[in-house]
Protein backbone atom coordinates (compact mmCIF):
# COMPACT_ATOMS: atom_id res chain seq x y z
CA UNK A 1 0.00 0.00 0.00
CA UNK A 2 1.50 3.55 -0.81
CA UNK A 3 1.21 6.21 2.30
CA UNK A 4 0.97 9.45 2.14
CA UNK A 5 3.27 10.93 5.80
CA UNK A 6 2.43 14.42 6.36
CA UNK A 7 4.44 16.33 9.40
CA UNK A 8 3.46 19.78 10.16
CA UNK A 9 4.65 19.88 14.51
CA UNK A 10 7.28 22.25 14.08
CA UNK A 11 8.48 24.77 11.54
CA UNK A 12 9.25 21.71 8.52
CA UNK A 13 6.29 20.86 6.24
CA UNK A 14 7.59 17.39 5.36
CA UNK A 15 5.70 15.26 2.58
CA UNK A 16 6.54 11.67 2.61
CA UNK A 17 5.67 8.57 0.00
CA UNK A 18 6.29 5.62 1.31
CA UNK A 19 5.10 1.88 0.06
CA UNK A 20 6.59 -0.92 2.46
CA UNK A 21 10.07 -0.19 3.02
CA UNK A 22 10.57 1.51 0.14
CA UNK A 23 10.75 5.57 0.21
CA UNK A 24 9.61 6.97 -2.74
CA UNK A 25 9.69 10.85 -2.38
CA UNK A 26 10.45 13.06 0.76
CA UNK A 27 9.92 16.75 -0.05
CA UNK A 28 10.17 19.83 2.95
CA UNK A 29 9.54 23.00 2.81
CA UNK A 30 10.98 24.55 5.68
CA UNK A 31 9.60 28.23 7.63
CA UNK A 32 13.37 28.07 9.00
CA UNK A 33 14.88 31.15 7.60
CA UNK A 34 11.32 33.41 8.62
CA UNK A 35 12.21 32.39 11.73
CA UNK A 36 16.12 32.90 11.88
CA UNK A 37 15.47 36.59 12.77
CA UNK A 38 13.81 35.55 16.32
CA UNK A 39 16.51 33.06 17.25
CA UNK A 40 13.65 30.30 17.62
CA UNK A 41 10.84 29.41 15.89
CA UNK A 42 7.27 31.51 16.34
CA UNK A 43 4.65 29.25 16.38
CA UNK A 44 2.03 31.87 14.47
CA UNK A 45 4.44 31.97 11.22
CA UNK A 46 5.03 28.59 11.81
CA UNK A 47 1.24 27.75 10.95
CA UNK A 48 0.94 30.30 8.35
CA UNK A 49 3.49 29.29 6.48
CA UNK A 50 2.37 25.28 6.93
CA UNK A 51 -0.80 26.46 5.11
CA UNK A 52 0.94 27.80 2.27
CA UNK A 53 3.27 25.51 1.53
CA UNK A 54 0.86 22.36 2.33
CA UNK A 55 -0.70 21.74 -1.27
CA UNK A 56 2.43 22.53 -3.12
CA UNK A 57 4.58 20.23 -1.32
CA UNK A 58 1.79 17.30 -1.42
CA UNK A 59 2.31 17.92 -5.36
CA UNK A 60 5.84 18.14 -5.55
CA UNK A 61 6.29 14.54 -3.98
CA UNK A 62 3.19 13.02 -5.43
CA UNK A 63 5.49 14.37 -8.74
CA UNK A 64 9.20 12.92 -7.73
CA UNK A 65 7.06 9.60 -6.91
CA UNK A 66 5.69 9.37 -10.50
CA UNK A 67 2.50 8.45 -8.62
CA UNK A 68 -1.51 10.31 -8.48
CA UNK A 69 -3.27 11.49 -5.61
CA UNK A 70 -5.90 8.25 -6.56
CA UNK A 71 -2.48 5.80 -6.18
CA UNK A 72 -2.59 6.82 -2.23
CA UNK A 73 -4.14 3.68 -0.24
CA UNK A 74 -3.59 5.72 3.79
CA UNK A 75 -2.62 9.07 4.62
CA UNK A 76 -0.78 9.20 7.81
CA UNK A 77 -0.20 12.53 9.73
CA UNK A 78 1.51 13.81 13.00
CA UNK A 79 -0.55 14.36 15.63
CA UNK A 80 1.45 15.66 18.33
CA UNK A 81 3.22 16.06 20.05
CA UNK A 82 4.23 19.80 18.89
CA UNK A 83 3.62 23.33 18.49
CA UNK A 84 -0.14 23.09 18.72
CA UNK A 85 -1.33 25.79 15.62
CA UNK A 86 1.08 23.91 13.34
CA UNK A 87 -0.37 20.57 14.39
CA UNK A 88 -3.58 21.47 13.38
CA UNK A 89 -2.81 22.71 9.89
CA UNK A 90 -0.74 19.14 9.23
CA UNK A 91 -4.17 17.43 10.96
CA UNK A 92 -7.04 19.31 9.10
CA UNK A 93 -5.29 18.65 5.89
CA UNK A 94 -4.67 15.00 6.17
CA UNK A 95 -8.16 14.51 7.06
CA UNK A 96 -9.18 16.55 4.27
CA UNK A 97 -7.17 14.12 2.06
CA UNK A 98 -8.19 10.93 3.63
CA UNK A 99 -12.11 11.75 3.21
CA UNK A 100 -11.72 12.92 -0.57
CA UNK A 101 -9.58 10.30 -1.39
CA UNK A 102 -11.72 8.08 1.17
CA UNK A 103 -8.63 6.31 2.49
CA UNK A 104 -8.13 5.51 5.58
CA UNK A 105 -6.19 8.09 8.19
CA UNK A 106 -3.63 7.18 11.33
CA UNK A 107 -2.66 9.88 13.52
CA UNK A 108 0.07 9.14 14.69
CA UNK A 109 2.93 10.31 17.11
CA UNK A 110 6.44 12.40 16.42
CA UNK A 111 8.77 10.86 17.93
CA UNK A 112 7.64 7.05 17.39
CA UNK A 113 8.00 8.69 13.60
CA UNK A 114 11.19 9.63 14.51
CA UNK A 115 12.04 6.37 15.23
CA UNK A 116 9.96 4.46 11.75
CA UNK A 117 12.19 6.28 9.58
CA UNK A 118 15.28 4.06 10.09
CA UNK A 119 13.41 1.12 8.41
CA UNK A 120 13.39 3.31 5.36
CA UNK A 121 17.22 2.62 5.28
CA UNK A 122 18.31 0.09 7.30
CA UNK A 123 15.13 -2.57 6.89
CA UNK A 124 13.12 -3.65 10.18
CA UNK A 125 13.96 -2.65 13.82
CA UNK A 126 15.10 -5.45 15.77
CA UNK A 127 12.68 -6.01 18.28
CA UNK A 128 12.90 -4.93 20.81
CA UNK A 129 15.35 -1.96 20.77
CA UNK A 130 16.41 0.89 22.66
CA UNK A 131 15.77 4.01 20.54
CA UNK A 132 17.74 7.95 22.25
CA UNK A 133 15.52 10.58 20.37
CA UNK A 134 17.73 13.75 20.51
CA UNK A 135 16.31 17.30 19.09
CA UNK A 136 15.32 20.78 19.59
CA UNK A 137 12.35 19.76 21.53
CA UNK A 138 13.19 16.37 23.23
CA UNK A 139 15.90 14.43 24.67
CA UNK A 140 14.49 10.71 25.73
CA UNK A 141 15.76 7.56 25.88
CA UNK A 142 13.21 4.82 25.12
CA UNK A 143 12.55 1.00 25.27
CA UNK A 144 10.81 0.28 21.60
CA UNK A 145 8.89 -3.27 21.69
CA UNK A 146 8.17 -3.04 17.92
CA UNK A 147 7.87 0.34 16.26
CA UNK A 148 4.19 -0.14 15.42
CA UNK A 149 3.52 -1.16 19.52
CA UNK A 150 3.89 1.56 22.29
CA UNK A 151 6.99 2.97 23.58
CA UNK A 152 8.13 2.68 27.27
CA UNK A 153 10.26 6.26 28.45
CA UNK A 154 13.35 5.00 30.55
CA UNK A 155 14.45 8.60 30.66
CA UNK A 156 14.36 12.26 29.67
CA UNK A 157 16.26 15.26 29.94
CA UNK A 158 14.76 17.61 33.28
CA UNK A 159 15.58 20.74 31.52
CA UNK A 160 17.19 21.99 27.79
CA UNK A 161 16.65 19.63 24.87
CA UNK A 162 20.10 18.70 23.68
CA UNK A 163 19.39 20.67 20.35
CA UNK A 164 17.72 23.40 22.56
CA UNK A 165 21.45 23.64 23.88
CA UNK A 166 23.68 23.57 20.57
CA UNK A 167 21.08 26.21 19.31
CA UNK A 168 21.76 28.18 22.90
CA UNK A 169 25.63 27.87 22.77
CA UNK A 170 25.64 28.85 19.14
CA UNK A 171 23.83 32.35 19.86
CA UNK A 172 26.58 32.94 22.74
CA UNK A 173 29.30 32.32 19.97
CA UNK A 174 27.48 34.47 17.52
CA UNK A 175 26.50 31.53 15.28
CA UNK A 176 23.40 31.18 13.32
CA UNK A 177 20.10 29.91 14.46
CA UNK A 178 19.46 26.92 14.24
CA UNK A 179 22.95 26.42 15.70
CA UNK A 180 23.37 22.54 15.49
CA UNK A 181 24.93 21.89 12.20
CA UNK A 182 27.07 25.54 12.46
CA UNK A 183 28.66 24.13 16.00
CA UNK A 184 29.21 20.70 14.22
CA UNK A 185 30.86 22.35 10.80
CA UNK A 186 33.08 24.76 13.81
CA UNK A 187 33.90 21.78 15.55
CA UNK A 188 36.11 19.96 13.38
CA UNK A 189 38.73 22.62 13.23
CA UNK A 190 38.69 22.88 16.86
CA UNK A 191 39.64 20.57 20.22
CA UNK A 192 37.54 18.39 22.26
CA UNK A 193 39.44 18.75 24.99
CA UNK A 194 40.71 22.05 24.71
CA UNK A 195 38.00 22.89 27.92
CA UNK A 196 36.60 21.33 30.60
CA UNK A 197 33.19 21.69 30.42
CA UNK A 198 30.68 19.85 33.10
CA UNK A 199 28.72 16.71 32.11
CA UNK A 200 25.25 17.20 34.36
CA UNK A 201 23.70 14.03 35.49
CA UNK A 202 26.99 11.74 34.24
CA UNK A 203 27.20 9.49 36.80
CA UNK A 204 23.51 9.42 38.89
CA UNK A 205 22.55 6.41 37.89
CA UNK A 206 19.32 7.53 35.71
CA UNK A 207 18.61 7.65 32.59
CA UNK A 208 17.94 11.17 32.84
CA UNK A 209 19.73 14.34 31.11
CA UNK A 210 20.30 17.53 31.85
CA UNK A 211 21.67 20.50 29.80
CA UNK A 212 20.76 23.66 30.96
CA UNK A 213 23.99 23.72 33.30
CA UNK A 214 26.30 22.83 30.90
CA UNK A 215 24.48 25.55 28.54
CA UNK A 216 25.18 28.45 31.44
CA UNK A 217 28.64 26.95 32.04
CA UNK A 218 29.62 28.13 28.49
CA UNK A 219 28.08 31.10 28.70
CA UNK A 220 30.01 32.67 32.04
CA UNK A 221 33.26 31.18 30.33
CA UNK A 222 32.77 33.30 27.11
CA UNK A 223 31.82 36.23 28.59
CA UNK A 224 34.93 35.81 31.51
CA UNK A 225 37.36 35.31 28.97
CA UNK A 226 35.91 38.26 26.81
CA UNK A 227 35.83 40.57 29.86
CA UNK A 228 39.53 40.09 30.07
CA UNK A 229 40.52 40.45 26.57
CA UNK A 230 41.15 37.31 25.36
CA UNK A 231 40.11 36.21 21.93
CA UNK A 232 37.20 33.16 22.16
CA UNK A 233 38.00 30.24 19.64
CA UNK A 234 35.12 29.79 18.39
CA UNK A 235 36.05 26.06 17.11
CA UNK A 236 37.53 25.34 20.42
CA UNK A 237 34.51 25.93 22.56
CA UNK A 238 32.31 24.33 20.05
CA UNK A 239 34.23 21.09 20.25
CA UNK A 240 34.16 21.02 23.74
CA UNK A 241 30.94 21.94 24.17
CA UNK A 242 29.83 19.50 21.37
CA UNK A 243 32.28 16.78 23.45
CA UNK A 244 30.59 17.28 26.99
CA UNK A 245 27.21 16.58 25.09
CA UNK A 246 27.86 13.26 23.37
CA UNK A 247 30.00 11.72 25.77
CA UNK A 248 26.66 12.08 28.52
CA UNK A 249 24.44 11.14 25.47
CA UNK A 250 26.33 8.15 24.06
CA UNK A 251 26.93 6.76 27.99
CA UNK A 252 23.41 6.77 28.58
CA UNK A 253 22.25 5.13 26.21
CA UNK A 254 24.91 2.39 26.23
CA UNK A 255 23.95 2.34 29.97
CA UNK A 256 20.36 1.92 28.82
CA UNK A 257 21.31 -1.04 26.40
CA UNK A 258 22.91 -2.71 29.23
CA UNK A 259 20.13 -2.38 31.95
CA UNK A 260 17.96 -3.93 29.60
CA UNK A 261 19.97 -6.39 28.10
CA UNK A 262 18.91 -5.01 24.78
CA UNK A 263 22.00 -5.04 21.86
CA UNK A 264 20.62 -2.56 19.44
CA UNK A 265 20.07 0.63 19.61
CA UNK A 266 18.64 3.27 17.45
CA UNK A 267 19.81 7.26 17.58
CA UNK A 268 17.62 9.54 16.00
CA UNK A 269 15.77 13.16 15.91
CA UNK A 270 17.79 15.94 14.59
CA UNK A 271 21.31 16.09 16.63
CA UNK A 272 21.91 12.80 15.61
CA UNK A 273 22.69 14.27 12.30
CA UNK A 274 25.63 15.52 14.40
CA UNK A 275 28.92 14.18 13.16
CA UNK A 276 30.91 13.55 16.71
CA UNK A 277 27.76 11.80 17.78
CA UNK A 278 27.48 9.44 15.54
CA UNK A 279 31.08 8.71 15.45
CA UNK A 280 31.33 8.23 19.48
CA UNK A 281 28.34 6.33 19.66
CA UNK A 282 29.79 4.10 16.80
CA UNK A 283 33.02 3.10 18.75
CA UNK A 284 31.60 2.93 22.37
CA UNK A 285 28.74 0.66 20.88
CA UNK A 286 31.76 -1.30 19.44
CA UNK A 287 33.35 -1.71 22.27
CA UNK A 288 29.96 -2.73 24.12
CA UNK A 289 29.15 -5.29 21.52
CA UNK A 290 25.84 -3.05 20.22
CA UNK A 291 24.98 -3.00 17.06
CA UNK A 292 24.25 1.01 16.06
CA UNK A 293 21.64 2.33 13.24
CA UNK A 294 21.09 5.78 12.52
CA UNK A 295 19.80 7.10 9.65
CA UNK A 296 21.15 9.47 7.13
CA UNK A 297 21.18 13.25 8.20
CA UNK A 298 18.27 13.91 5.77
CA UNK A 299 16.19 11.75 7.83
CA UNK A 300 17.14 12.90 11.20
CA UNK A 301 15.49 16.42 10.93
CA UNK A 302 11.73 16.49 10.80
CA UNK A 303 10.63 15.24 7.54
CA UNK A 304 7.36 13.27 6.29
CA UNK A 305 9.27 10.44 5.11
CA UNK A 306 9.41 9.42 8.72
CA UNK A 307 5.32 9.72 9.35
CA UNK A 308 4.52 7.98 5.90
CA UNK A 309 7.57 5.34 6.97
CA UNK A 310 5.06 4.93 10.37
CA UNK A 311 1.71 4.87 8.75
CA UNK A 312 3.17 2.02 6.38
CA UNK A 313 4.14 0.09 9.69
CA UNK A 314 0.68 0.62 10.62
CA UNK A 315 -0.98 -0.18 7.54
CA UNK A 316 1.50 -3.37 7.28
CA UNK A 317 -0.06 -4.77 10.94
CA UNK A 318 -3.28 -4.42 10.15
CA UNK A 319 -3.62 -1.69 12.91
CA UNK A 320 -7.53 -0.10 13.20
CA UNK A 321 -7.50 3.67 11.32
CA UNK A 322 -7.68 6.31 13.32
CA UNK A 323 -11.44 8.57 13.16
CA UNK A 324 -11.75 11.29 11.12
CA UNK A 325 -12.61 13.66 14.38
CA UNK A 326 -8.84 12.89 15.97
CA UNK A 327 -7.44 16.32 17.98
CA UNK A 328 -4.14 17.78 16.88
CA UNK A 329 -2.51 16.89 20.60
CA UNK A 330 0.78 19.10 21.61
CA UNK A 331 1.57 17.14 24.46
CA UNK A 332 0.61 13.81 23.16
CA UNK A 333 2.86 11.22 25.63
CA UNK A 334 5.81 9.30 23.86
CA UNK A 335 3.63 5.98 24.97
CA UNK A 336 1.13 6.60 22.76
CA UNK A 337 2.19 5.69 19.33
CA UNK A 338 -1.25 6.23 17.19
CA UNK A 339 -4.37 8.18 17.97
P1 LIG B 1 11.11 18.01 17.75
O1 LIG B 1 11.91 18.23 18.97
O2 LIG B 1 9.64 18.11 18.00
O3 LIG B 1 11.44 16.74 17.09
P2 LIG B 1 12.69 19.86 16.12
O4 LIG B 1 12.31 20.94 15.18
O5 LIG B 1 13.69 20.17 17.14
O6 LIG B 1 11.37 19.23 16.74
P3 LIG B 1 14.44 18.20 14.52
O7 LIG B 1 14.39 18.69 13.11
O8 LIG B 1 14.37 16.74 14.76
O9 LIG B 1 13.21 18.69 15.26
O10 LIG B 1 15.75 18.78 15.23
C1 LIG B 1 16.24 20.09 15.08
C2 LIG B 1 17.37 20.27 16.10
O11 LIG B 1 18.48 19.48 15.71
C3 LIG B 1 17.86 21.70 16.22
O12 LIG B 1 18.02 22.00 17.59
C4 LIG B 1 19.21 21.67 15.52
O13 LIG B 1 20.15 22.61 15.99
C5 LIG B 1 19.66 20.26 15.80
N1 LIG B 1 20.66 19.78 14.82
C6 LIG B 1 20.51 19.63 13.49
N2 LIG B 1 21.68 19.22 12.91
C7 LIG B 1 22.58 19.12 13.92
C8 LIG B 1 23.96 18.76 14.00
N3 LIG B 1 24.66 18.43 12.90
N4 LIG B 1 24.55 18.77 15.21
C9 LIG B 1 23.85 19.09 16.33
N5 LIG B 1 22.58 19.45 16.33
C10 LIG B 1 21.93 19.47 15.14
MG1 LIG C 1 12.85 21.75 12.88
FE1 LIG D 1 11.40 16.05 15.42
Amino acid sequence: PLVLGIETSCDETGIGLVRGHTLLADTVASSVEEHARFGGVVPEVASRAHLEAMAPTVERALEKAGVRFSDIDAVAVTAGPGLAGALLVGVAAAKAYALGLGVPLYGVNHLAAHVAVDQLEHGPLPKPCIAMLVSGGHSSLLLVPDVAGDLTSLGSTVDDAAGEAFDKVARVLGLPFPGGPHIDRAARSGSGTAIAFPRGKYDDGTLDFSFSGLKTAVARWVEAREREGHTVSVPDVAASFQEAVVDVLTRKALQACRHHGVKDLLIGGGVAANSRLRALAQERCDTAGVRLRVPRPGLCTDNGAMVAALGSELVTTGAPPSSLTIPADSSLPVTTTRL
